[in-house]
């Protein structure tokens, strides 16, 4: 495959955001972990998705652009106000995805930023009291830019990358695996779970509409049911992102924020205790 020089840039700017502006921390807990996160949040992923996570006495974190709210979208039409705040009554938790849901690697990191200001404003003012505690980057991977200049507002950022946090988490990049990607697959879910069991990892499951007829982007009811009984048969714990990351802080381990300005660099801090 020939690539061009600004491809071959493209390409490694993409790539590079994962090894630059780390924050990590290493996961070592009694039982592993798994979130369920809806990007975008298009009604039924509460409506459906959201219902059956409750029928097992679960919760998820709902990423959500306030700019996109009753629009239609490719994965339907998007919450509106009532769902938003149906989500938090029933104890969902609401994150961060940019108010015009900005492409995390094509948008200007001063642009991206500002994005990410007006969400927060429009939800304290949509719902009083109300805050964003972490992330998901919109589209894409975020831009090594984008991903450092938006790391101090969040206990965490959550990409995609098809795969597990095992070992490390990077906060300002944390690994998710969209379930649309297997296809209805319910063996390759299990054996993301059966892996994270044994390392006693964090699992993040995403996916974007919960329909009979779903979009790209999403899954059905039946499937996304199957993916969270198996996640519950598995002893995980299932809990919302940033409860994730206080059970896994909670055990003591170090963190250290590496940020700098000039060279990409990648740091873990292994702490002793347990
Ligand atoms: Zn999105």
């Amino acid at each position: 495959m020939a690539l061009s020089l600004a491809g071959l840039r493209r390409y490694a700017a993409r790539k590079s955001a994962r090894v630059v502006f780390r924050r990590s921390l290493v996961i070592c807990t009694e039982r592993p972990l798994i979130s369920f996160t809806f990007d975008d949040c298009p009604r039924s992923s509460l409506l459906a998705g959201g219902a059956i996570l409750e029928s097992f006495g679960l919760v998820g974190t709902y990423y959500t652009s306030i700019g996109l709210l009753g629009k239609d979208s490719p994965s339907g039409q998007i919450f509106v106000l009532d769902d938003l705040k149906a989500a938090l009554e029933r104890g969902h938790e609401l994150g961060c995805h940019t108010y015009s849901h900005c492409d995390a690697f094509e948008t200007k990191a001063e642009v991206f930023e500002a994005s990410v200001a007006e969400n927060c404003a429009a939800l304290s003012e949509l719902v009083p009291g109300a805050k964003f505690k972490s992330l998901s980057y919109p589209s894409s991977e975020p831009h090594p830019r984008t991903k450092r200049a938006i790391a101090k507002y969040f206990q965490c950022c959550r990409s995609g990358g098809q795969s597990l946090n095992i070992g490390t988490v990077d906060l300002n990049q944390v690994s998710s695996y969209f379930l649309e990607k297997a296809g209805g697959d319910i063996h390759t879910i299990a054996n993301l779970i059966d892996t994270n069991t044994e390392a006693r990892g964090w699992a993040v499951f995403s996916t974007h509409d919960v329909s009979d007829h779903p979009s790209q982007y999403g899954c059905t009811p039946v499937f996304f049911e199957e993916v969270v009984q198996y996640a519950v048969n598995s002893g995980s714990l299932i809990v919302p992102m940033t409860r994730a990351l206080e059970v896994i802080r909670g055990v003591g381990r170090m963190e250290q924020s590496v940020l700098q300005d000039s060279i990409p660099h990648s740091s873990v801090v292994r702490g002793g205790m347990r």
